[in-house]
C-alpha cells in the first residue's frame, strides 16, 4: 500500500465522509487511524472515527462509529512525549499523541549535546537527580534491547592546573542550599572531591584517575587537567533512532500518532469526566475527548497548560472577592489563597549553541576527533544554568563544543551566530589550552525552558497533577523540561504511569 501524501488526509470537503489520518514511521511501518464520519459544531469538526489503527483493523470487520475518545493525550512527540506514550501504550490504554511539527523530535529532542548523563551535578533532593540516574540505566537497557545507535564511552570532569577559587555555593552539586552563599570558596579540586563524594552517596559510579593513568594516556598531551573525575556511566546516543523507535514501539503498542497536528484548546469537562480539546491540522479543525491529557509540549509546554490556567484565573479572582465569607473553608480556591502564578506559568528560553571542531591535521597537529574518545567536561557553569561548554562526541565519531547559555525572547528562533565566540573558546582553552578560532566552525543551536529567569537557582523538573483544586483531576504538566530531558525521558514516562495508576 502507498500514500503519497503523508498526514495531510484530513479532507476539508463536506462531502468527503471518510478521511485518513496518515503517518509515516521512517521505519517502514505504516499506521493509520481509520476516521469515518465527522459533523462541524463552531468551526470545530468532531472527530468520529472507528477506534482501531490500520494493523488492528486486519482482524476486526466491525467499525462503530464514535467519538475519537483516547484515555491519554499526550501533547507533543518529543522524547519525552514519546517516551509517555511508549510507557502507556504498552499498558495497554488508548494513547493519542500528537504533534504541530510535520515530524517527531525536530524541536529540543534533537538540538542538543545528545550525553546519556550520569546524575551527578544536581541537588540531591531534586526529582531531576532521581529521574536522571534511574533514566541512564532504563535508556542503557532500551537502547541494548533494541540495538540502537549508544556507546558508553565516559565522561571527564576536569579541573585544571591554574587552580581557580569558585563559590561553593554555586558549584558544589547541592551541598549548600543557599545559592547566594558565595563566602566560602572551594578550588576546582576540592569542587571534584564534593562531586566524588556525593555521587558515592547517590550510588552513581565515579573515581578518580590516578595520574599514572592519565600520563600514559595519549589525551594528556592536549588536555590541561590538575585532576581528573571519571563518570564511566556517561555516554551518548543517537537521540532521532532512539526517538523513532520509542514512536515505533508505541505505535506496534497501539498508541495513535497525528503529526501536523496542533492542540488549541483544552476544556475541563468535570470532575474525572475528562477534556474535550480542539485541534488543528493542516487547515481543518476538529475535536476529540481525552480522559486525562499530558502536556509534553516542551518549550510550549506553559502556553498549553496556560490553555486551562488563564480562565481558572477569573474564577480565582471572584473566589478572592468571596474570600471573607468562606475563610473558614478547606478550599484553598475558595479562601482565595491561590495566586495567579499557581495557575498561569511562564517559561523563560535560554539559547545554548554549538560549534563542530575542524581538525587541524593538515597543520600538522593532532586531530582531537581521534585522540579523544570519551566526553570531556569542565567543571560546571555557577548555579548548574548550564554544564559549562564541554566536549562531546557525537555517535559517528566527530566533536562537537557547547552549549553557552544566552537567554532569549523567543522559543522558535533557532538562527545561529557566533557573537559569543570569544567567551566560547576562552572557557573551551581551559582544558584545551590549543584549540584556536578556525578549530571551531558554527553549528546549531538548542533552547532550554527553564521556569526562572535568574541565573542564579538550580532549577529542578515541575511534573505534576495541575489545576486539582479546582476539580480537574486528569491533567499532568510537565515544565521546564531542560537538561536532562533525554536521558531521564524513560524514567519519566515511568514516573507518570505510577502518578496514573
Ligand atoms: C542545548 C541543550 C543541550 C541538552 N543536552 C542534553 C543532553 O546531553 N542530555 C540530556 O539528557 N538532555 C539534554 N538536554 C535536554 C533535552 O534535550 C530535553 O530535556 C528534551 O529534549 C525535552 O524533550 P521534550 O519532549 O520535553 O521537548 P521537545 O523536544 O521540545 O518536544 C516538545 C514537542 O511538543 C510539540 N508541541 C508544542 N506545543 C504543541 C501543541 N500545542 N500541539 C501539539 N504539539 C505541540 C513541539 O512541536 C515539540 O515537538 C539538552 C537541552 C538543550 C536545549
Amino acid at each position: 500500500m502507498s500514500f503519497h501524501n503523508p498526514n495531510s488526509i484530513l479532507h476539508s470537503s463536506g462531502k468527503i465522509s471518510v478521511y485518513r489520518l496518515l503517518n509515516f514511521c521512517n521505519c517502514g511501518l505504516v499506521s493509520f487511524s481509520f476516521a469515518s464520519r465527522r459533523s462541524t459544531v463552531n468551526g470545530f469538526t468532531k472527530l468520529y472515527y472507528n477506534t482501531n489503527t490500520f494493523l488492528r483493523q486486519q482482524n476486526s470487520t466491525l467499525v462503530s462509529e464514535e467519538l475519537y475518545k483516547t484515555d491519554h493525550l499526550v501533547i507533543g512527540a518529543g522524547v519525552v512525549g514519546l517516551a509517555v506514550g511508549f510507557t502507556l501504550a504498552r499498558r495497554g490504554k488508548s494513547v493519542l499523541l500528537v504533534e504541530k511539527n510535520p515530524s517527531f523530535g525536530q524541536e529540543t529532542s534533537s538540538r542538543n549535546s545528545g550525553v546519556i548523563h550520569a546524575g551527578l551535578y544536581y541537588p540531591k533532593e531534586f526529582l531531576k537527580t532521581k529521574l536522571c540516574i534511574e533514566g541512564n540505566g532504563l535508556l542503557y537497557e532500551y537502547l541494548n534491547k533494541y540495538s540502537l545507535p549508544h556507546n558508553r564511552i565516559g565522561k571527564w570532569v576536569v579541573a585544571p592546573k591554574s587552580e581557580r577559587k569558585i563559590p561553593t555555593s554555586a558549584n558544589n552539586g547541592g551541598f549548600v542550599r543557599n545559592t547566594r552563599c558565595f563566602q566560602e570558596l572551594l578550588n576546582d579540586s576540592q569542587y571534584l572531591q564534593q562531586l566524588n563524594t556525593k555521587s558515592q552517596q547517590l550510588g552513581v559510579p565515579t573515581e578518580f584517575l590516578s595520574s599514572k593513568e592519565f600520563n600514559s594516556s595519549e589525551i594528556s598531551k592536549v588536555l590541561n587537567a590538575q585532576s581528573v573525575l571519571v563518570s564511566p556511566t556517561t555516554g551518548i546516543l543517537d537521540q532521532r533512532e532512539y526517538m523513532q523507535s520509542l514512536l515505533f514501539n508505541a505505535e506496534l503498542a497501539g498508541a495513535d500518532y497525528f503529526s501536523h497536528t496542533s492542540v488549541k484548546r483544552i476544556e475541563p469537562l468535570g470532575s474525572n469526566s475528562g477534556f474535550k480539546v480542539y485541534m488543528e491540522s493542516l487547515g481543518s479543525q476538529f475535536e476529540v475527548h481525552a480522559q486525562t491529557v499530558i502536556n509534553c509540549a516542551g518549550l510550549y509546554a506553559d502556553q498549553v497548560s496556560n490553555m486551562i490556567g488563564t480562565n481558572l484565573v477569573t474564577t480565582n479572582n471572584r473566589s478572592k472577592s468571596l474570600n471573607s465569607k468562606c475563610a473558614n473553608s478547606d478550599n484553598k480556591s475558595l479562601r482565595g489563597e491561590i495566586k495567579d502564578d499557581d495557575l498561569v506559568k511562564k517559561q523563560y528560553f535560554y539559547k545554548g549553541t554549538y560549534y563542530t571542531y575542524v581538525s587541524d591535521s593538515a597543520r600538522d597537529k593532532p586531530d582531537l576527533s581521534r585522540l579523544i574518545n570519551r566526553l570531556i567536561y569542565p567543571i560546571p557553569d555557577k548555579n548548574l544554568g548550564s554544564l559549562g561548554i564541554h566536549l562531546t562526541k557525537t555517535i559517528d565519531g566527530r566533536i562537537m563544543f557547547g552549549p553557552d547559555l544566552e537567554m532569549v525572547e523567543r522559543n522558535d528562533d533557532f538562527s545561529v551566530n557566533s557573537n559569543n565566540l570569544e567567551t566560547f573558546l576562552e572557557q573551551i582553552k581551559v582544558y584545551l589550552p590549543e584549540i584556536q578560532k578556525h578549530n571551531l566552525q558554527l553549528d546549531y543551536c538548542g533552547i532550554r525552558p527553564k521556569l526562572g529567569n535568574s541565573k542564579s537557582t538550580p532549577l529542578d523538573f515541575i511534573i505534576e497533577r495541575s489545576f486539582s483544586m479546582y476539580g480537574i483531576t486528569g491533567f499532568i504538566n510537565l515544565l521546564g523540561i531542560e537538561s536532562p530531558g533525554l536521558t531521564s525521558s524513560l524514567a519519566i514516562g515511568k514516573y507518570i504511569e505510577n502518578m496514573l495508576y
